[in-house]
């Protein structure tokens, strides 16, 4: 027999060439039947929908239809007919099957039925053949291309920040050390103290926490630029939104203010969800169904919004914009508040906002994402730029339901003298910043720029619970087998 092109199952489905031979390659999900007739649900990942085989059990050897279980991979060559069942469009009448790849069926961890997420983390190198993991990927990817499309239309440019930094100006205590000394035994200085002159960089260096000094640096010179790369953050949050390594865009405007930066911030996250809505609706659907069974036994009033109605719920309304001020006078007169029902109560001005007042403002107050500008500059990075009261910064989160802060942004502080003030008061050596510093000396202008965590908007999009299941291998504390 002549050699047969193979065809993706996405664009099986689609075709409607009656009585024309095609071969399909994938992996099995179930195969039923009886001694007469067998039929394989087969997927290759190209989209959620198993394409139909259809085996006359008679016209095979039943060795090689024993090899047919679940998690085996086969290829197809067969006729393309108009489909019987329900369901489906088309379905492939087997006229030539050859195993693959055996799954023997004692061993393999999948079973045609539902496993808990938390199984699935345990085999993560084979969740990608579930429904819900090829559906996440592929809302990742499409994400990840809208990310690159969205700031190329606009004409920024992607900046290549280093993943390798010496400086720890950000993220004092919470770096993962990046050294080739022998742990066992490193060199010393005469004092004691583990000599990094004797590293590979010369110098104690880190993985980056973030891209945005770096991308400062190129947005006073290119105008508009957006990094989007890993950072890694070693703090020992064992929440369901934080990963020790994820991924994070970060565009920063010269010439931006805060409310610049705003309108950027919300037309990109708008951007991002019409762009799943419009080329990934068959995955959401069925992430849609699979969050709604999950919910079924929660009362009627902890229910999420449908996910696709969510969706478009975020998309067609403003985001709320006020100060932190104005949400601590909320909170603070909040129910949950008064019945001391937050975990950390709110006392007034200078209190650090956890997820659970984030979320209350955005789910049960306003009940739509919120803008949060205008913090008092204790709980912020030394970079923003200080209002004129002399107590907060031009700083921007933006909190999204169920998920509490997705984005973090704020106007930069862009003269200098300001600048190194702010950096002795809060202890940041200005030595190992001169290459930061020099930005505002020559040529500073009012610039901003924000940060969105990649993880935390597919879990938006997706509906998904756990961070841990929207990155393909999640790096949390005392994790990282695969
Ligand atoms: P949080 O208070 O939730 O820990 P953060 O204030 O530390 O967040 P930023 O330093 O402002 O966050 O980082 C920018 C964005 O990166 C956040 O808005 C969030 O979307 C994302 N992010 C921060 N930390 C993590 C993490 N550990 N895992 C995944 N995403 C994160
Ligand atoms: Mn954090």
């Amino acid at each position: 027999m002549e050699k047969i092109r193979r065809i993706k199952v996405v664009d099986i489905l689609r075709m409607t060439e009656y009585g024309k031979s095609v071969n399909v390659k994938g992996w099995v999900r179930t195969k039923r039947g009886n001694k007469h007739v067998n039929f394989i649900a087969l997927n290759d990942g190209s989209c959620i929908h198993n394409l139909q085989i259809v085996v006359d059990v008679p016209e095979f050897p039943e060795e090689l239809l024993k090899k047919i279980t679940t998690g085996a991979a086969i290829s197809v060559t067969g006729e393309l007919l108009e489909s019987q069942g329900s369901g489906q469009a088309v379905e492939i009448q087997a006229k030539e099957i050859e195993v693959l790849g055996v799954a023997d069926p004692e061993k393999y961890p999948l079973q045609p039925k539902r496993h808990t997420l938390e199984f699935l983390r345990e085999i993560a190198h084979l969740r990608f053949r579930t429904n819900t993991f090829g559906a996440i990927a592929r809302v990742r990817h499409a994400m990840i291309f809208a990310v690159h499309k969205f700031f190329n239309d606009k004409g920024f440019v992607n900046i290549h920040t280093p993943i390798i930094t010496a400086s720890d100006a950000e993220g004092a205590g919470e770096m993962f050390r990046v050294t080739t000394l022998d742990i066992d035994n490193p060199p010393r200085k005469e004092n004691g103290e583990i000599d990094f002159d004797e590293d590979f960089f010369g110098r104690s260096a880190n993985l980056t926490v973030s891209g945005q000094l770096e991308g400062e640096l190129a947005a006073l010179a290119l105008s508009d630029i957006y990094t989007f790369g890993p950072t890694f953050r070693a703090e020992n949050s064992n929440t369901s939104r934080h990963l020790a390594e994820f991924w994070m865009i970060e565009p920063e405007m010269a010439f931006y203010d805060l409310d610049d930066n705003m309108d950027l911030a919300e037309e990109f996250l708008k951007y991002l969800i019409k762009y799943a809505l419009d080329n990934c609706l068959d995955d959401l659907k069925f992430l849609s169904k699979r969050l709604q069974d999950e919910e079924k036994n929660k009362k009627a009033d902890e229910r999420q919004m449908e996910l696709i109605e969510k969706l478009r719920f975020v998309l067609e309304n403003d985001f709320v914009r006020l100060s932190y001020s104005e949400a601590i006078d909320i909170l603070k007169n909040s129910k949950p508040n008064k019945k001391k029902k937050f975990k950390y109560l709110i006392e007034g001005f200078g209190a650090d906002l956890q997820s659970e007042h984030e979320r209350f403002l955005v789910e049960k107050h306003f009940k739509k994402p919120v803008i949060l500008t205008d913090y008092p500059k204790e709980i912020k990075a030394f970079y923003m730029k200080l209002n004129d009261d002399g107590k907060t910064v031009r700083a921007m989160d933006i909190l999204f339901p169920q998920i509490g802060e997705i984005v973090g942004g704020s106007q930069r502080e862009e003269d200098y003298g300001k600048l190194v003030g702010r950096m002795r008061e809060m202890g940041i050596p200005e030595e190992e910043m001169w290459w930061y510093l020099d930005t505002r000396r020559f040529g500073s202008v009012p610039h901003s720029g924000f940060g969105l965590g990649f993880e935390r908007m597919i879990l938006f999009i997706t509906g998904m619970g756990n961070i841990r299941d929207v990155i393909p291998f999640p790096r949390t504390p005392k994790n990282a087998e695969f």
